[in-house]
This record gives C-alpha cells, sequence and structure tokens, in this order.
C-alpha cells in the first residue's frame, strides 16, 4: 500500500529493517550513541550551530508541540497564537489548558494570516513573549508565508514558536533569519521514520528562559538529560533506530533541498493530471506546501468512492477536516515513493475522476 496521507508514510525497506535491531537497555551506552546521533542529524539538516538543540521525545508530532509551547514560554508571559486551520487552533487549546494567557488571531481556514491583526494584537499586549503559528497547515495544505511575520515580530522583540511538524525535513525554514525559538516535529512525515519519536528544534537560551508546565512534557529536564547522554523517561527505542536510518537516508539523497525537490516534482505530476481532467485545488496557485495538496472533490463523484476506488488499486489518500469533511481530498507526496507509482497514481485518478 502507497500512503499518500500526511504520515504515518511508506516506509523504505532500510528504514523498516532498521526496526529489527538488538533490543537494547536505555541505560546503556549503545542508547546513548544512538541517540546522540539523531540530535546531531536532527541539527544537521538545516546545517545549525550550537546554540540550537534537537531535543527528542517519545509521542506523536501533537507531543512535541505541546512541549514547545508549554515550555518556552517564560512565566507570568503571553502568547499569540496565530491560526488559520486544525493545528493551529490545537496549538490554542494546549496552551489555555496550561493556563498560559493566550491571544488568539483566528482566521478564516483559507486565508492567509492577517498581518495587520497580528500586528495590532502585539501592539496592544506587550506582555505577548511568543507567536505560535504552524508552518504548514495541513488541514489546507497552504504553505505560512513567516517572513512577514517574523518582521512584525522582529520588531515587537517577540519569538516565534513553530509547529513545523509536516514542514521540517522538506521546506525552507530559516532558523537564523527568524526570531524561532523553537520548531518543533516528528518522525513520521517528510522525514520518513517511523511514529514514535518526536521532537523539538529549540534555542538553548529559550529552554533556560522558558518555564515548564508539565512533567512528561519538560523540555528543560529533557535537555539537561540528552546533553549527558541520558533521558529522563523510557523511549520508544526500535522507533529511534528506525529514525535515526532515516535520517541517513535523508542525509544520502541531499537533503532538505533534494526532498524539497523530490516533492515539488512528485506533487506537480499529480496537480497538472487532476487540472487537466478538471479537477480544481482548494487554494489558490503558489500557497500550497510542496508535502500536500488539497483538492475539490468534484460533483460528480463523492469522497468515499474515490477514497474506495484509490485504495483497490493500492493507494490511501486523506479526507477533509471540519467544514471540508468530504468537499475536499488531500495528497500527500511524503514517503518512499517509486517513480512508478505515481505514475499508476495518474492513471487511478483519471479513471476515477474523468467525468
Ligand atoms: C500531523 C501534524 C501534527 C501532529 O499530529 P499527530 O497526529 O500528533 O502526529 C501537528 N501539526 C501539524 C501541522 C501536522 O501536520
Amino acid at each position: 500500500m502507497i500512503l499518500l496521507n500526511p504520515g504515518p508514510v511508506t516506509l523504505s525497506d532500510q528504514v523498516r529493517g532498521a526496526l529489527n535491531g538488538d533490543d537494547l537497555c536505555h541505560r546503556e551506552p549503545e542508547f546513548a550513541v544512538l541517540q546522540n546521533s539523531i540530535r546531531q542529524h536532527l541539527i544537521d539538516v538545516y546545517g545549525l550551530q550550537n546554540q540550537w538543540a534537537a531535543i527528542v521525545l517519545t509521542g506523536s508530532g501533537t507531543a512535541a508541540v505541546e512541549a514547545m509551547v508549554t515550555s518556552l514560554i517564560p512565566e507570568n508571559k503571553e502568547l499569540l497564537v496565530v491560526a488559520n486551520g486544525v493545528y493551529g487552533e490545537r496549538m490554542a487549546s494546549m496552551a489555555k489548558r496550561a493556563q498560559i494567557t493566550t491571544h488568539v488571531q483566528n482566521n478564516e481556514w483559507l486565508k492567509a494570516p492577517e498581518l495587520a491583526a497580528i500586528e495590532s494584537a502585539l501592539k496592544a499586549n506587550p506582555e505577548i513573549s511568543h507567536v505560535a503559528i504552524v508552518h504548514h497547515e495541513t488541514t489546507t495544505g497552504r504553505l505560512n508565508d513567516l517572513a512577514p511575520i517574523a518582521e512584525i515580530c522582529e520588531r515587537f522583540g517577540v519569538r516565534i514558536l513553530l509547529d513545523g511538524v509536516s514542514s521540517f525535513g522538506a521546506e525552507d525554514i530559516d532558523f537564523n533569519g527568524w526570531p524561532l525559538d523553537g520548531c518543533a516535529a516528528t518522525a513520521n512525515k517528510c522525514l520518513h521514520g517511523v511514529p514514535g519519536p518526536a521532537f523539538v528544534i529549540a534555542r538553548r537560551q529559550a529552554v533556560a528562559n522558558g518555564s515548564s508546565r508539565s512533567v512528561y512534557l519538560a523540555l528543560q529536564d529533557y535537555l539537561v538529560k540528552q546533553d549527558l547522554s541520558g533521558t529522563p523517561f523510557t523511549p520508544s527505542v526500535q522507533t529511534f533506530y528506525a529514525l535515526d536510518a532515516a535520517l541517513v537516508e535523508l542525509k544520502a539523497m541531499g537533503g532538505q533541498p533534494a526532498r524539497k525537490r523530490l516533492y515539488e516534482e512528485r506533487l506537480g505530476n499529480v496537480r497538472e493530471k487532476l487540472q487537466a481532467i478538471g479537477v480544481t485545488p482548494l487554494l489558490e496557485d503558489g500557497v500550497s506546501s510542496c508535502v500536500l495538496q488539497s483538492f475539490i472533490v468534484p460533483d460528480h463523484c463523492s469522497y468515499d468512492a474515490l477514497h474506495d476506488g484509490l485504495k483497490k488499486e493500492g493507494f490511501v489518500i486523506y479526507a477533509g477536516q471540519g467544514n471540508f469533511a468530504d468537499k475536499i481530498f488531500r495528497i500527500s507526496t511524503m514517503g518512499e515513493i517509486p517513480p512508478a507509482a505515481i505514475e499508476r497514481l495518474s492513471h487511478a485518478l483519471e479513471k476515477l475522476l474523468a467525468s
């Protein structure tokens, strides 16, 4: 089966094979070697220097985002969440449940974040220390344009917490040009690992300045232990092997820029085919990520029929969420997908969708 949902992804043989590594106790030096290798590879994905640290925990992407949101904001400081989809709205819930004073700048799901509204929220609330935003909002496929938001934050001396769960490893992220304090992501999206490890790339100074509101998700505790080659809790050891193997593969193929080109090529093929048979993308041209694109289900078809027809051909696609349930379908091009499978996909889409 080829998975075209936004994670988990279809595995390469190498990554799947790594799951079969030796049984390991996480208090033995062999685990330290594995964890150190992963942390270094993660830092290397964007060529970062040592004011940055990769902090790895076991949990899904949401765990890493929640660890970032609940650890990096100083006590008594406030958060502005900029939301234009499910994952932005989820960050606002996390912060509120952790009793962080939270301001939310909600945008319609089909819209780019409204810059003037961000600016006035920051102007009105000088206690805001951080803006939380999703990079690639997987709800619609929009890649939020961070440069102008970074510029506003810079002017107000505010730092950014980035949900990079579905962009890290593929999209460009300007760690040193934007005022980033943290970027949360997971093993099983653009990195092509297995669900299990999730991580935050955090500025060490932000970890020191921040205040944790959780026991399991306290980045401060993970960082102290991991810098000493330890870990506070039992990690998902076998999936750490798989992530390490996946990071070696990413490096071998040419790293993040090469992965971005690969996704662009795959998604370009699919988009071209769909447009040729009259299927409309959900978003205007030029704003979708290289990772995933949403399309409107044509009137003469239903999501379920399309999903089931494609599954018979060996492909799993993804439905819309909320108001978009049944109205759109999403195709992600992450994972180990042979070029021949993209060809087969195009034919299957044509067969099922051409009116
Ligand atoms: C997948 C995803 C998450 C996390 O989802 P999990 O199911 O917890 O892995 C968070 N943010 C974005 C933008 C995502 O695409």
